[in-house]
């Protein structure tokens, strides 16, 4: 049963730099119209992992693999092919087809089509009965009770659910259990909220009930397989089934806050947007709306976005963010949108230009202690400013993997390097792996675009590649 992370988490946003607007600021550009990357073009590495930024346990391999079947999703996007096929011939879309260019002449890059997710079984929750349950004294627990109330009535739940069987929310319940005092692992988190809703009808389990659970203030949950999830390191939320009559729980923990980032009740409902999605489209991990089995053997025979971040429907819009009414949610994944090849989460910023940075195939092979260069190829469905690109190893056989993204135009600022780049403007993946990695080692690494401050839209997109050794 494949637990679901929340998503990447990512702080270093560069200021509005790309125009020198910033005193300080110093642009780099070693060949601005060359297609081919220089080694060592780039001064330093924007390696988000570097930056110890990514709270969900990217580049920390050990989060990844070995776990797949208990943390694992950080969040997903896109990549190759959804029916599971590696799509290594990069299926180039062609550019005129794609979304929103609304710049005359504008040619998008290329870039691999988008997967599809498919419906599996089927098994969804319909209509999902959702209860959120609350520890004593928390303060935000009232922010919670009507974050759940508002999403239930929200138009975002309308768009996220309309092509995955899943209607209206058919209930609404509050649950105060007593103060949770000590980290919980998923048995006693199962305990507290059966404990909490005794006693009330409403909340009771009927096979298609979400239990949401906010952990309060200074709680870390347990993770079966990792650990106590300080800081949020293993995962932000994931949901479980609860017990066997087809009901869900999830969970979503405080997480370390960004400076510039979303608030603390924002971090959480953002979380908790992704899970109650997830757990409503997909509630027994793998017999609904998912691409695959995130720990099948030979990953490198699917898309990497199973192995990278699971490929649930909140999973592929990790890093996106909608805002309505009072409350701040995930983007969530639509196949429709994915299939104009554009921006593939819903609900759409309609006049923004959608933006991410490719790899043509989604795995590529590397030598234990060797590296491979991947080529990263810049795309936008529209003119737009450079944005930065950052990679993290998602996920991994074994720890070691690691890399570095090298672009031909850096922006230093405050002693940072950024990598920026642009619609079709290539950047390189200088990937490696470990030493002594046996045959069947791999990694997934998520390759972070990053709008510069002030850019309306999403804080970020992400794309997966992965390495194996042969
Ligand atoms: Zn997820």
């Amino acid at each position: 049963m494949p637990r679901h992370h929340a998503r990447v988490r990512l702080t270093v946003t560069i200021a509005a730099c790309g125009a020198l607007a910033l005193a300080g600021c110093t642009v780099t550009i070693d060949s601005p119209t060359s297609q081919d990357v220089p080694d060592g073009g780039g001064s330093s590495a924007a390696d988000a992992s570097a930056a110890g930024t990514d709270g969900s346990g990217g580049g920390t391999p050990e989060a990844g693999a070995g776990d797949g079947a208990s943390a694992g999703d950080a969040g997903g996007h896109v990549g190759t092919d959804g029916g599971g096929g590696v799509d290594a011939n990069g299926a180039a879309h062609d550019a005129s087809s794609t979304g929103d260019g609304s710049s005359a002449g504008f040619v998008v890059a290329p870039h691999p089509a988008w997967p599809q997710v498919g419906p599996n079984q089927s098994v969804v929750l319909q209509p999902m009965k959702l209860v959120a349950v609350v520890s004593s004294g928390d303060p935000l627990a009232s922010d919670f009770f009507a974050f759940t109330d508002a999403l239930a009535a929200s138009q975002w739940w309308k768009t996220v659910t309309s092509e995955y069987g899943v209607g209206t929310v058919s209930a609404t319940a509050h649950v105060t259990g007593p103060a949770i005092t000590t980290s919980p692992d998923d048995a006693a988190m199962d305990s507290y909220v059966q404990q909490a809703i005794s006693g009330m009808p409403s909340a009771a389990p009927n096979g298609k009930t979400l239990y949401m659970l906010f952990l309060p203030p200074g709680i870390a949950g347990i993770d079966p397989q990792s650990g106590l999830n300080t800081g949020c390191q293993f995962y932000a939320g994931y949901h479980v089934p609860y017990g066997t009559g087809g009901d869900s729980r999830g969970v979503v923990q405080r997480c370390p806050l960004q400076p510039g980032g979303p608030t603390e009740l924002q971090d959480a409902t953002i979380t908790a947007s992704h899970e109650i999605i997830e757990a409503a489209t997909d509630p027994a991990s793998g017999t609904g709306w998912n691409m695959g089995d995130p720990s099948a053997p030979q990953p490198w025979t699917h898309s990497p976005w199973i192995a990278g971040l699971q490929g649930e429907v909140g999973d592929l819009c990790t890093g996106t963010e909608w805002t309505e009414g009072s409350y701040t949610y995930q983007r969530v994944w639509s196949n429709a949108a994915a299939a104009g090849g554009g921006d593939p989460c819903k609900p759409a910023y309609v006049g923004l230009p959608y933006y991410n940075t490719s790899a043509a195939q989604g795995w590529y092979t590397i030598a234990a202690g060797g590296t491979v260069d991947i080529q990263l190829t810049g795309f936008s469905t529209a003119t737009t400013t450079d944005w930065s690109v950052y990679m993290t190893v998602l996920s991994s056989s074994a720890s070691g993997f690691d890399g570095t993204i090298l672009s031909p135009t850096t922006v230093s600022q405050q002693g940072t390097t950024f990598e920026m780049t642009n619609n079709g403007r290539t950047s390189t993946l200088k990937a490696s792996a470990p030493a002594g990695a046996p045959s069947g080692s791999w990694a997934v690494y998520g390759i972070e675009s990053v709008p510069q401050a002030g850019v309306a839209g999403d804080p970020q997109h992400l794309w997966t590649v992965g390495v194996h050794v042969p």
